[in-house]
């Protein structure tokens, strides 16, 4: 047997380029509307406007237009600057769903967490990723055992990523999402504060993508064959995409179509589910009846009411309305 050369497999920079570039980046499939983060002209969230309407006209709970506009509609992205604990001097981009920003923040404001991402007197906060109803959920609370926290390295402090630039540098940077978690696992990390020294207090970005779309419908709208779906089209307009959301709990598509499961909470003021706060009526039945998720609607429902109500239009075409309307 000749003498083989190994040497070719040795490690070649322009190779390792080129396997990054395979796979940086690609399993995150959302596309940037320019609707709802810069209010410009978006053709899927014209298209999405259109199945809500007829969702409406249908005057159901469910139909088929609603379940294509909540598949279609953007879905926010939130990314902050953190550094991990074990690798203090590295900043990472830390990417999650709305609702750990909205844990994170009741946390702030309602549960004395403060100012968590505070540089000298912060958490660590600890996410875990657990699966409820089949639906992974990640929760967000501070390393109280560990306590309020310096940052081991205040340099990062000077190399934040500028996150309003997020779209511009989403490809090249070390992102952390956190749907790449194992499920029953979590990780600690230390969030910092805002990028913009003129707002420390903003700490994340926002940003709405849509899914199961080509960058080519922002100007041709959600692909279809024909117009509207109808009772016997299951093409592109019927059937679902299994593929996982990089923001799981978060899609509304997914989570609305899973027959639910009514649960007997008994809530109080003391203890007064995350997912709202002003309109929580402790003497209200239908509070304590209901899921979280479903007190939130009813809140809607709520303000909506309180809003026609002012308009002096009818509070319950209103009513309907809002429970249909994504945003
Ligand atoms: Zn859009």
């Amino acid at each position: 047997m000749p003498k083989q050369d190994f040497s070719k497999y040795e490690f070649d920079q322009k190779e390792a380029d080129k396997l990054e570039n395979q796979v940086q980046g690609r399993e995150f499939s959302g596309v940037y509307c320019p609707n709802r983060n810069d209010h410009k002209a978006c053709a899927v969230c014209r298209d999405v406007k259109v199945l809500w309407e007829a969702h409406n006209q249908t005057g159901l709970d469910k139909s088929k237009f609603r379940d294509k506009a909540k598949k279609y509609q953007a879905t926010a992205a939130v990314f902050m600057n953190v550094v991990f604990p074990e690798n203090p001097s590295e900043v990472k981009i830390l990417q999650c769903g709305i609702k750990v920003a909205q844990s994170l923040v009741n946390g702030i404001k309602y549960m004395k967490w403060g100012s968590i991402y505070h540089p000298q007197k912060g958490f660590t906060m600890t996410i875990n990723k657990s699966t409820k109803d089949g639906y992974n959920t990640y929760t967000p609370s501070p390393n109280v055992e560990k306590g309020k926290r310096e940052l081991a390295d205040l340099s990062v402090l000077e190399r934040m990523y500028n996150l309003d630039k997020i779209e511009e540098i989403r490809q090249g940077a070390d992102i952390f999402n956190v749907s790449s978690m194992e499920v029953n696992k979590s990780i600690d990390v230390d969030i910092l504060p805002g990028w913009d020294s003129g707002n420390p207090h903003q700490f994340f970005k926002i940003v709405y993508y849509h899914f199961k779309v080509g960058p080519e419908a922002i100007k041709e709208g959600i692909p279809k064959e024909g117009a509207l779906p109808t009772d016997d089209d299951e093409g592109p307009w019927g059937g679902e995409n299994k593929k996982e959301s990089p923001f799981d709990t978060d899609m509304p598509a997914t989570k609305q179509e899973k027959p639910k499961e009514i649960k007997k909470l008994i809530y109080n003021r003391e203890n007064a589910p995350q997912c709202f706060g002003t309109l929580f009526d402790e003497a209200d039945d239908g509070c304590n009846a209901i899921e979280c998720s479903q007190i939130r609607e009813a809140c809607k429902e709520e303000l909506m009411k309180k809003k026609a109500a002012k308009k002096g239009g009818t509070a319950v075409q209103e009513e309907k309305k809002m429970d249909d309307i994504p945003w």
